[in-house]
């Protein structure tokens, strides 16, 4: 059963079966059979990881085209904090949000706005004994995805908190609305996004809600248009109005920093993220409060829809950093974290589970043992599978066969030439038919 929109997809054509990207994929949601790879779509949890790693290009991130703003007569843009770092440092924030307006947007709001208002509901959370400690930002979708299908354990310690792109799509709405007077309906917000994950949250919300953003434009698809109009600018208005607090959200270790407290923990890069949530569950972590993981390495500045070096894209954006003023959100800041929290919890989706039935998942288990016992170990990928262990888990399921091994195809094949030449010994000799023995 598969209840999400998928962001990742691959396009079969361009897919060469190299297998590059079956050892990856954070979930083992990648096979490659017959020359083809293919994703379990339930076990995705859209991180671009594969996307990185394909040298074919055959994976590929869907996202709205840019024509999709016309489908409003108001439209409203709301760059995610890496997009400044995607231009040369000549180019001010005000430049770029107002290039921004010129390739066809009515309005313009920064999410790093409305990532301090998320800091600040943060704040206020850490300093509520009731919650579990430590806390995991929900920031980066792909990492709540992750904890749903891989470490159910760690749900409760999810920040419930809504994001900085959808605090800040109902701002914008909000504010339209009430002193421009435009019907909701008419009204389009468009999230600038640097990552496939951000496509599903919209798409297909955890929350079960329906997202504020009415679509979510990858960084790559608007960046030569808004690079054309920064060379040709015209008179702006002033859009920048986030604090340093806020853009730094585009680095790993900006929205933890912005916490005020040293008990926190920064990690990106999805495989450091399982190392550290496989140290949260076996209880190996003190001392720390609040764990800021994201998915791409680097933060958001390394997601697979952004065009810039993600080393370089730091370096312009520790500029714009350095230019802001300090948190400016005290007009807009929540009375109470309470006016973000989310209003559904995140459900566990045990695409992991062998059955639903516990003493039919026990048998499949001893079986899943007995057929990995019997393989090399050698976790090769050459059966389309990551490991030895994932095949023998496939064979459990009845979508591979022991014999997609190559060391036991060969193993067969000898077993079977063996058994020949065997038999071909216990042949009767030639019969001689003549019946009148001539
Ligand atoms: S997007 Fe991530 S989870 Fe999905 S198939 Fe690719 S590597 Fe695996
Ligand atoms: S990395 Fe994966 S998707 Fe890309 S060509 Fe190789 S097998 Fe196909």
């Amino acid at each position: 059963m598969n209840e999400y929109f998928h962001s990742v997809n691959l396009d079969k054509d361009k897919c060469r079966g190299c297998t590059n990207c079956i050892k990856r994929c954070p979930t083992e949601a990648i096979r490659v059979r017959k020359g083809k790879a293919r994703i379990i779509k339930e076990r995705c949890i859209d991180c671009g990881e594969c996307i990185r790693v394909c040298p074919y290009h055959a994976k590929t991130a869907i996202s709205d085209s840019p024509e999709i703003i016309n489908d409003y007569r108001y439209k409203a843009a709301i760059p995610a904090p890496s997009f400044y770092g995607q231009f040369e440092k000549k180019y001010s924030r005000d430049n770029i949000l107002n290039a921004l307006r010129d390739v066809g947007f009515d309005h313009v709001f920064e999410v790093a706005r409305a990532a301090e208002i998320v800091s600040e509901a943060t704040r206020q959370l850490l300093t509520n004994s009731l919650v579990k400690k430590p806390m995991i930002s929900s920031a980066c979708p792909g990492v709540v995805r992750l904890i749903q299908v891989r470490f159910p354990s760690l749900i409760d310690n999810i920040v419930k908190l809504e994001s900085p792109m959808e605090v800040a799509a109902k701002i914008v709405k909000t504010q339209l609305q009430e002193s421009r007077n435009i019907p909701a309906e008419e009204i389009g917000v468009f999230f600038i996004s640097p990552c496939p994950a951000k496509v599903t949250s919209v798409k297909s919300p955890y929350e079960k809600q329906k997202s504020y953003v009415d679509g979510v434009i990858s960084i790559k698809d608007i960046y030569l248009k808004v690079l054309s109009a920064l060379n040709n600018p015209h008179n702006g208005s002033k859009y920048s109005e986030a604090g340093f607090e806020g853009i730094d959200w585009a680095n790993s270790g900006g929205e933890s920093g912005a916490l005020g407290t040293e008990n926190v923990l920064a990690v990106d890069g999805i495989h450091n993220v399982i190392k550290i949530f496989d140290e949260i569950e076996g209880d190996r972590l003190s001392d720390v409060d609040f764990v800021e993981a994201l998915s791409c390495s680097g933060g958001c500045l390394g997601g697979p829809l952004t065009v810039e070096n993600v080393f370089v894209a730091k370096t312009t954006l520790k500029k714009h950093i350095l230019e802001a003023p300090a948190g400016c959100t005290e007009k807009m800041a929540p009375k109470s974290f309470e006016e973000l929290v989310w209003t559904s919890n995140v459900e566990y989706k045990p695409v992991m589970k062998l059955d639903d039935d516990i003493l039919k998942a026990m048998e499949k288990l001893e079986k899943l043992e007995r057929i990995c016992d019997g393989l090399p170990g050698l976790d090769c990928g050459a059966c389309g599978a990551p490991n030895c262990r994932a095949l023998a888990e496939d064979i459990v399921r009845e979508i591979a066969n022991e014999t997609d091994c190559i060391f036991k195809l060969r193993q067969r094949i000898r077993d079977l030439a063996e058994e020949m030449v065997d038999l071909g010994g216990k042949v009767p000799p030639v019969m001689d038919n003549d019946p009148n023995g001539e």
